[in-house]
This record gives structure tokens, sequence and C-alpha cells, in this order.
């Protein structure tokens, strides 16, 4: 986001007042996402970063301060001479918004404020086959009550975020197809906005999609503007941030990537192909590599895997190892399609990465060697919330976009 010099004034329905009322509005969300993203800085600072003056930073802040967003503090320390220059943060319970994960072996809930300050979260394990969608709906609903009582007395709920383990409708919160949790054509932002009665918005979204954003906003990855987030639980996800912009596709179902062709003599898949991705880097894969758990499945055998590898345990190892080799496949055909700066290892990857690291490597150095020497492979920074911060940034995004409009 760009930022234009402007004096701060009500619009007055000329055009010049109407073109000023939009810079201001421009102006106060890039110097809230600034604050948001960034943490707390002084006047100094935001007039450096932003170019505006230090009038015009003053009149922001003071906006901002009055819708309850933003608080100032005096500064304590001194860069130059003259007073210290007081120091702006975002107020937390200014803006809250409920973060939901929906996966197949847990569901989390979160409250999260300004700042991505987590006031609290819960999660909880889940049985295979526990997937009926009003069960779910009412489970979240009470799970997300005692975290709602909970937070500071004056707070302001502007929204909600739902990250699903499935193909979702973005913009009305249909979810599809959600295979490993038997949902079809379910309309999941319907049924939370009816349940939790919440009179906020609802917004739903993929997990890998919410994991990029995730890691693109709260993942130090802010400066870089092509990444691949790749997941995995049951399936394989996918999350594709190009041109700093997530890559959604016409309804939001791009990125399914977990059924790309990568193994002519490889297993029958779910989806009746043969030699699909997740059939060879998928957790079923990993966990059918492992002769020795056999008998489990689910968050119990990929425990039990973490568990092995870290004792060095030589037939798990060597079943991570051929498991990142066929993820590193995969992701030779995502580099030569999408060119990205970082793909990023989430979920399942994130907690095996130091096992896998090395054959996903040499597996990807399949791609063109242009593409593939300026790509870095790495483990999520988030971890294992990426989805549910990912959650969270989707809902407090309407307000950080437009804190005038959204706040009122
Ligand atoms: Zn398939």
């Amino acid at each position: 986001m760009s930022l234009v010099n402007g004096k701060a004034g009500p619009a007055n329905g000329s055009p010049r007042g109407v073109a000023a009322d939009q810079l201001r509005r421009h102006n106060l969300a890039t110097v809230l996402e600034h604050l948001h993203l960034g943490g707390a800085a002084t006047r100094s600072q935001l007039t450096a970063f932003s170019g505006l003056n230090r009038s015009t930073i003053a009149d922001l802040i003071g906006e901002l301060s009055d819708l309850g967003l933003v608080a100032e503090a005096r500064g304590t320390t001194r860069s130059g001479p003259g007073r210290p220059s007081p120091v702006a943060q975002v107020v937390p319970e200014g803006a809250v918004v409920l973060a939901v994960e929906v996966s197949v072996d847990s569901m989390a809930v979160a409250t999260v404020g300004l700042g991505g300050h987590v006031f609290n979260q819960i999660r909880i394990a889940r049985s295979r086959g526990q997937f009926h969608p009003q069960t779910t709906v009412n489970d979240i609903a009470e799970m997300a009550r005692p975290l709602l009582s909970a937070l500071p007395a004056q707070y302001n709920l502007v929204g909600m975020g739902a990250a699903i383990v499935g193909i979702v409708r973005r913009h009305d919160g249909l979810v599809h197809l959600a295979p490993n949790l038997g949902w079809r054509e379910l309309p999941l932002g319907e049924m939370l906005a009816d349940t939790l009665d919440l009179n906020v918005p609802v917004h739903v979204a993929n997990d890998a999609d919410l994991g990029a954003l995730g890691e693109h906003r709260r993942g130090g990855l802010g400066q870089v503007s092509h990444i691949v987030y790749i997941g995995a639980e049951v399936g394989i996800g996918c999350g594709l941030i190009i041109d700093g912009v997530p890559l959604l596709g016409s309804a939001g179902y791009a990125g399914e990537v977990g059924h790309m062709f990568v193994n002519p003599d490889g297993h029958e898949c779910r989806c009746g192909a043969t030699g699909c991705w997740e059939t060879e880097a998928g957790e079923k894969a990993l966990l059918g590599r492992v002769e020795s758990l056999s008998a489990v499945s689910g968050l119990e055998a990929v425990d039990a895997v973490v568990k092995l590898a870290a004792g060095g345990d030589a037939d798990t190892l060597q079943a991570i190892s051929d498991t990142g080799h066929w993820l590193g496949v995969g992701i030779s055909n995502i580099v030569n399609l999408f060119n990205p700066e970082v793909i990023v290892l989430g979920g399942l990857y994130h907690r095996l990465f130091e096992y896998l690291e090395h054959s996903v490597n040499e597996g990807a150095s399949r791609a063109l060697h242009a593409s593939r020497k300026m790509v870095q492979i790495k483990e999520s920074v988030v971890g294992q919330n990426a989805t549910l911060v990912g959650a969270s940034e989707l809902a407090l995004a309407e307000l950080i976009d437009d804190p005038a409009n959204a706040a009122n």
C-alpha cells in the first residue's frame, strides 16, 4: 500500500471532498496495517515509513485513537533534540475476531485482537468419523463461549474467520467439498452465523489458503511477494500468494494440488486416478511406509512417527525420506508453474521438516534450474497454528482495509 500526502478532513460530496475522504481512509488503513503487523512505532518512525508529514500522521493517529483502535503513550527514548516522540500502538481489544480451524484430527478456536494478540485459544483432538456438520458447529459454539466471556470488558468483536480442510466458496462460505470430513455443498458460513449468532461477518476459507496468509502476515514473509504454502493432514493442501495477493481462482477453489499426477507406477487414489501426489506424499502414504504403525492411524500415528524419528529409528527415517522425495517431486512441478520465492511446509511436513528436508530438496531438483535456484524451501514459522492465524487475519482484514467505515 502506498501513501499520498493529504490533510484529513470531512468529505463534503464534491469531487475534491470525495477524493480527500478516500485519501484519508487509505492513509488510515496504511498506518493501522503498519502498526498491526509491525508493532508499536513512534510518530517519527511513522513519518519516515509513510512519507507523510508530521501533522498528517498526528491527525491519522488521532482518528484511529478516537475509533478505539490505536493508543498513544508518551515516548521514553530520545533519538534527537526536543521531546521524545510519542509511541503509537494498536489496542488489541479495539477489534477482536473469533478464529476457527476445522481439521480432521483436531479443532481449534481462538479470540484474536489487533496486532495478532491472542487472548485465548483452545484446541481439541477429534476422533476420525466424528464430523456431523451441525454437531461440529455446535462444538465450535461451545468452545467459543468461554473464550468470548473471558475477553476484556470493552472489546469490539468485528468478525469471525474459519479455516476448513476443504474446497470453499469464499463469498458465502459454502463448503463445496471436504472429502476428509464427508461434507458436500454445506452452507457452513450460514450455519456458523445462525448458531453462534454473533452478528458479525463470517468468513470461511480453505485451510491451506489461510496457512499461506498466516505465514505471509505473521511468519516474517511480509516483504516476499510469491509464496506457496503446502500443508498436509490427510490430504495435501496448497495456498498460493502471487504478486503479494492470494491466488484463489474464480470461486476460491484454486490450489487443489493433492491430485496432481506424479507417479505412473503409483497407487490408486481415492479420487479414482492413479499416482496422485497425496498417494505418494500424503499422511497415509507416510504411515503405510512405517510397518510397525499398521495398527494406528491419524494424529496418534503421526505422533508415533515423530517419536520414532526423534529416537533415530532407521525404518521410520527411511519412510520419512521416501515421503520427502515424493513431496519434492510434486514441489518441482509447483516451482515450474509458479516460480515462487519461498515454499513453506506446514502441518505434517512442519512436524517432520528436519527429517525430510534433505530428500525434499533432492526431489525438487527436477524443477527447471533457473526457478529452482531462486526458491527457498523452508518450514512454517507460525507452526501448528498457521491456518488459525490466517483465519484471524482474514476476519480482521475488512476493518484494517477501511477502519473508519468498518469501526462505525
Ligand atoms: Zn487423486
